[in-house]
């Protein structure tokens, strides 16, 4: 059975700066670096060494992480390990991006988030055909703001067809119905994050085959539940992989509801599933390269 890890060490920093984000323009200390690469460099040696069945990394990170060159590394690593189906992470995609040269980047997952307010269109349009010249796995998304339709719309057009644009709903918000179809237009499936999705009692994969970990190597079931369930680094960890319905009302983040049996987004999203690309288009995108 494969695991899926998120990973989520102690980094919490970013060069950009949006208002609605507790980790905007934080600058981190020699120490907190310092503390995030140890815990970085103990995950990856965790990671390399669990050999026993294939395993999915995603480095979701609280702030940026491929602006520090450790990440880059990180990724480098576990992706030209043979028992590593993908390493994924999220960014918001500023960052130079010349190490993928040295990945095995067919195993690579982006996850790019396009900021309006922080990036030119013509410089994150650069840096998804560096990924693409690369062959890496990647969609691109926004956060679905309806002060940003016309940027959304220009990003659509300068796409190509093939990558998927994702756009996630402002929970706080509520929407026209034109902004929704709006954002519907640009993706199919943003009705599916608009509304938090009912989990409580209910089965899903996480805690058995997807599990969140910390720089401590805390494993929790997910992001959204505190309670811990073990920890990697010590022995007998894994037969804590077991089934576990939810305990929250619901889920209502990608990075959650996408394990939820009953959704069954496993279909939508096959082996894209960490990075967003619903299958449809891994399948066009990959036949256009
Ligand atoms: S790019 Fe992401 S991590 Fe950085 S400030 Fe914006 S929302 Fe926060
Ligand atoms: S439904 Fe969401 S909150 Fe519940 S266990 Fe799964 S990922 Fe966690």
């Amino acid at each position: 059975m494969s695991l899926t890890v998120l990973y989520r060490g102690p980094l919490s920093s970013c060069n950009y700066g949006c208002e609605y984000c507790p980790f905007a323009k934080r600058h981190e200390t020699a120490e907190e670096h310092a503390a995030d690469g140890a815990a970085l460099s103990r995950f990856v040696a965790w990671a390399l060494g669990r050999t026993h069945s294939p395993l999915r990394v995603f480095f979701t990170p609280w702030g940026e992480a491929l602006t520090q060159v450790r990440y880059h590394e990180a990724m480098i690593r576990l992706s030209h390990a043979s028992h590593m189906e993908r390493v994924a992470v999220q960014t918001n995609l500023s960052a130079r991006l010349d190490w993928l040269t040295e990945a095995k980047a067919e195993r690579v997952g982006v996850w790019a988030t396009f900021h309006p307010a922080w990036t030119t269109m013509e410089r994150f349009l650069a840096q998804t055909e560096r990924l693409r010249a690369r062959g890496v796995h990647f969609s691109v998304g926004v956060v679905g703001f309806p002060e940003h339709r016309a940027a959304i719309t220009a990003l659509r057009a300068a796409l190509p067809a093939s990558t998927y644009v994702w756009i996630n709903a402002v929970k706080k918000l509520v929407y026209a119905e034109d902004d929704v179809r709006f954002f519907e237009s640009i993706d199919p499936l943003f009705r599916l994050n608009l509304k938090p999705h009912p989990s409580l009692g209910r089965a899903c994969q996480a805690g058995e085959t997807v599990i969140a970990v910390d720089g401590d190597g805390v494993a929790r079931r997910c992001h959204f539940i505190p309670e811990a369930i073990g920890n990697i680094y010590q022995a007998g960890f894994e037969q804590a992989l077991r089934p576990r319905p939810c305990t929250n009302a619901t889920c209502g983040c990608h990075i959650g509801y996408v394990h939820l049996d009953y959704l069954e987004l496993g279909k939508v999203f096959g082996a894209g599933l960490l990075e967003r690309v619903p299958v449809h288009f891994s399948a066009s995108s990959i036949s256009q390269r």
